[in-house]
């Protein structure tokens, strides 16, 4: 339960608009929690479809003025941010561990990875350079050019409060559009430190808004004919929705979803001592890091022939030492979970896996976290002998609940990762370069680590899943997310002289 409130002390989180702190006009908020106290701290306002109009306007106002600077001086107002970022990394990892829970070093960590793509963003002039064919017909030249879209918006999830938003409003805004920031209600913070660290790097006012809220918001947003394109992040049904809405209003969408991911762990992995604390010691952090709530966490181990036994024994000893507590405690390994909806929701396929025949190896339900009982704590919890038709596997738990499924060859495990819907990430844990091959090769997976339990991939690549994990074409960050926020044209160009071939009335040939 939620300790009383003291709405005297209680501030609202504001919006972000037109460069300037402004009150939001809709008459609905909701209480933001820090996770390891259950404690309100803040209020966030739910935006109504006039300050979404307020926000969408701001940045159709300022994106002539964006798309016509060249891109060099957009780079360089980037590279202000990203020092300031990394000034304040300390204080951007506080804001996150405070309203979302995770644990100081992991927030750190994943402001790190967002700075990583306002670097890969730097390099916008040399990103949108096009092509250019000389003579490509008698005294013809053409040429490409990629221009940016307008005003973009980006809906994000609760779980990367810094991180997310930088997959995408850097790029966004190197290309030349102007942007309209969604974050999640329940960690909406993050968002506006970063508008003004924006604002003290030189962005001009109303390049970069934020907004908050739930569904009235988004829908606001996916209604307006303002905006021009859309990237989500989020779980699988609201990805559907937001990806089928917003298409049909003729916008451009990347709506990437939830995930379950997998990592095979084949026999040689467990062979040796070292081979098999070097596979734990990742499995530990790909499955409990972050309390599961990563969206390429490792959910399912999928242990291959005689691998089982020693992975389950060894993952049991581990996953038993984790240091669980508040996040911005001394050495922990995991925070609490979001709310506390969550961690009873998490707490309840655990309750779900013993009803359908799993073997519950550790049992994280109990877990009580000295003087924070009213924080959303809840340990690790391990189960052996999971099948595919259990719920604990076929739903995204989004929790720290690891489960062991046990298959006979690399072939069944490709085949049960290649039959789940969702397709984010995925792992092989092995010392054979001919299985790396072969499950690289097979898998039908967006993104593939080769004892690598989280292959996120980095900036300069694309991020992103297949099928139920991503709805739209582009991942974002890297060259996918620059095709993302611009559209291509091609120029072709001819001077009169005195050789230039007659114009005639058939279809041009150019030769
Ligand atoms: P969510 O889908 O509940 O919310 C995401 C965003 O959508 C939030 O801004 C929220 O306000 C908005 N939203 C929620 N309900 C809505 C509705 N009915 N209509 C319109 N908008 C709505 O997700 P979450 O709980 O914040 O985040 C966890 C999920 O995100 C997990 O499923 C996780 O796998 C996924 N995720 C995916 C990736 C990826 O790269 N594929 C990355 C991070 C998180």
């Amino acid at each position: 339960m939620n300790k009383p409130v003291d709405m005297q002390n209680i501030q609202m989180v504001p919006l972000w608009i037109d460069g300037k702190h402004k009150q939001a006009a809709g008459a609905r908020s909701g209480e933001v929690t820090n996770p390891a106290t259950g404690r309100v701290i803040r209020r966030v306002p739910f935006c109504n479809a006039a300050d979404i109009d307020a926000a969408v306007q701001s940045a159709q106002r300022a994106f002539p003025a964006w798309r016509d600077a060249p891109p060099l001086r957009r780079a360089r107002i980037l590279m202000r941010f990203r020092e300031l970022l990394d000034q304040n990394r300390d204080q951007l990892a506080a804001l996150i561990t405070a309203e979302h829970g995770k644990t100081l070093a992991d927030a750190g960590g994943s402001v790190q990875r967002g700075i990583e793509v306002v670097e890969f963003a730097m390099g916008i002039p040399h990103l949108v350079k096009g092509e250019h064919s000389e003579e490509a017909g008698t005294g013809v030249d053409t040429h490409s050019l990629r221009q940016p879209l307008g005003v973009c918006a980006g809906i994000t999830p609760f779980n990367f409060p810094i991180m997310v938003p930088l997959w995408m409003f850097p790029v966004a805004l190197a290309c030349g559009n102007t942007f309209v920031l969604k974050p999640s209600e329940k960690v909406p913070s993050a968002a506006m430190r970063m508008a003004e660290l924006l604002k003290e790097a030189g962005l001009p006012d109303g390049v970069f808004n934020v907004v908050h809220g739930d569904k009235e918001a988004v829908d606001a947003l996916l209604g307006h004919p303002g905006i021009r394109a859309v990237s989500f992040v989020g779980s699988t049904p609201i990805a559907k929705y937001i990806y089928e809405t917003a298409s049909k209003n003729g916008k451009r969408v990347q709506a990437l979803g939830g995930a379950k991911n997998h990592a095979v762990v084949l026999p040689d992995m467990t062979a040796s001592a070292a081979d098999l604390e070097f596979t734990v010691e990742g499995l530990m952090g790909a499955a409990y890091g972050s309390a599961g709530e990563r969206c390429m966490s490792i959910s399912a181990v999928v242990a291959v022939g005689a691998s089982a036994d020693p992975l389950v024994a060894k993952l049991r000893e581990k996953a038993s030492q984790l240091k669980i507590g508040p996040g911005d405690g001394k050495d922990m390994d995991m925070g609490p979970l979001i709310t506390r909806a969550h961690r009873d929701k998490v707490a309840g396929y655990v309750d779900k896996g013993v009803a359908e025949g799993a073997k519950l190896i550790l049992d994280g339900r109990g877990l009580k976290v000295t003087e924070h009982q009213d924080g959303n704590f809840l340990g690790a919890s391990l189960f052996d002998h999971v099948k595919t038709d259990m719920t604990i596997y076929k739903d995204e738990i989004f929790g720290p609940v690891l489960c062991v499924l046990r298959v006979d060859t690399l072939d069944d495990a490709i085949r049960m990762i290649n039959a789940n819907p969702y397709a984010n990430g995925t792992a092989v844990f092995t010392r054979s370069g001919g299985a790396a091959r072969k499950f690289e090769r097979e898998i039908e997976v967006g993104m593939v680590g080769i004892n690598v339990p989280i292959p996120v991939p980095i900036a300069f690549f694309s991020f992103g899943g297949w099928r139920n994990s991503l709805f739209g074409d582009q991942h974002v960050h890297g060259m996918e997310g620059v095709r993302f926020y611009t559209r291509g044209k091609v120029v072709t160009t001819r001077w009169p002289d005195a050789n230039a071939v007659p114009q005639g009335f058939n279809m041009p040939t150019l030769g």
